[in-house]
């Protein structure tokens, strides 16, 4: 079963994308972690991708599609988070899959008004070590400031910074929402109103995702 979860930033993605992923055995698949972490390691994708996160653009099509080629599993369940953002992706991966004898299952939009994304990013921390995530008020560590799975600290992503989140808003409007046509034409779009608390939320995803429907 593939997946794909489309939501503007703050929604709550990764979020339910690592409870289906830790309950369920999905496969976590995050454009945004996968950039993250080679612009850690400082590799020539990562080097590349810098500039274009860090002003709250999309990374070219091109390097985006290249990646997910090279980490799409053959079999098992996936959920693709963050990716496809345009519809040149959007595309790309049908010609993936097709090529591969297989199609997308289900698409799960992620609807939230920009008030509740604004306070929900604002208050996103991320473990720099393990990127686990949390929230200062809605998903708090144990400890101030320290990763309850690994002891790493916590940090504010540069890109949850007011400035860079208002253009974030303004590319998911402009380039990722137009997909949501492009899939309601193909009949396998769920809308869901991410507003819910995260288990109320995830209750609901499940009950789509054993839907045969
Ligand atoms: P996305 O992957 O869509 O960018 P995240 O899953 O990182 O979003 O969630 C953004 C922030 O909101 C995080 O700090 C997370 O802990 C918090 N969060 C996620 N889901 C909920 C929810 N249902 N209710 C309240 N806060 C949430
Ligand atoms: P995310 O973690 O999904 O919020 O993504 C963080 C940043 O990574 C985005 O603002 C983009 O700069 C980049 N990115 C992630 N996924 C994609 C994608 N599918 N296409 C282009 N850029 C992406």
């Amino acid at each position: 079963m593939i997946l794909v979860f489309i939501g503007p930033p703050g929604a709550g993605k990764g979020t339910q994308a690592k409870l289906l992923s830790q309950r369920m055995g999905f496969l976590h698949l995050s454009t945004g972690d996968i950039l993250r972490e080679a612009v850690k390691k400082q590799t020539p994708l990562g080097i590349n991708a810098k500039e274009y996160m860090d002003r709250g653009e999309l990374v070219p099509d091109s390097l985006i599609i290249a990646l997910i080629e090279e980490h799409l599993p053959e079999e098992g369940g996936v959920i693709l988070d963050g990716f496809p953002r345009t519809l040149a992706q959007a595309e790309a991966l049908d010609n993936m899959l097709n090529a591969k004898g297989k199609k997308l299952s289900k698409v799960l939009v992620f609807e939230i008004p920009d008030e509740v994304l604004i306070d929900r990013l604002s208050g996103r921390r991320v473990c720099s070590n393990c990127g686990a995530v949390y929230h200062i008020k809605y998903n708090p560590p144990r400890r101030d400031g320290i990763c309850d799975l690994c002891g790493g600290t916590l940090v504010q992503r540069e890109d949850d910074k007011e400035s860079v989140v208002r253009n974030r808003l303004e590319v998911y409007r402009r380039q990722t929402q137009p997909l949501i046509d492009f899939y309601k034409k193909k009949g396998i779009i769920y809308n869901l109103d991410a507003t819910k608390g995260v288990e109320e939320l995830f209750s609901e995803i499940e009950g789509i995702i054993k839907d045969g429907g």
